[in-house]
């Protein structure tokens, strides 16, 4: 007779616990850790998961284009300012 430890199935979550010692509860399927310890890899909602989407503002999309804008604008101040140095010499 084997020991429970000893099945197949004797993957654990491995999650550092409050105590310090590794959880020894088993992964949920799919994932590498148990259901009480989420953020490994593969743990939580596929990619691109669409269910907790509220109104957009934090999506990768729409932190690129406000970066982009940021970067417009930043490029049109350096050139509004080499204009002015231009217009008016100091020399
Ligand atoms: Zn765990």
């Amino acid at each position: 007779m084997t020991k429970f430890a000893e099945q197949p199935h004797e993957r654990i979550c491995g999650a550092r616990t409050r105590g310090g010692n590794p959880c020894k509860n088993p992964p949920v399927t799919g994932t590498r850790r148990c259901r009480m310890q989420g953020g490994a890899h593969g743990s939580g909602a596929p990619i691109g998961n669409r269910n907790a989407l509220k109104h957009g503002l934090y999506t990768a999309l729409a932190k690129a284009e406000r970066r982009e804008v940021r970067r417009l604008i930043a490029e049109s101040e350096a050139l509004l300012q080499q204009l002015a140095e231009a217009e008016s010499p100091k020399g």
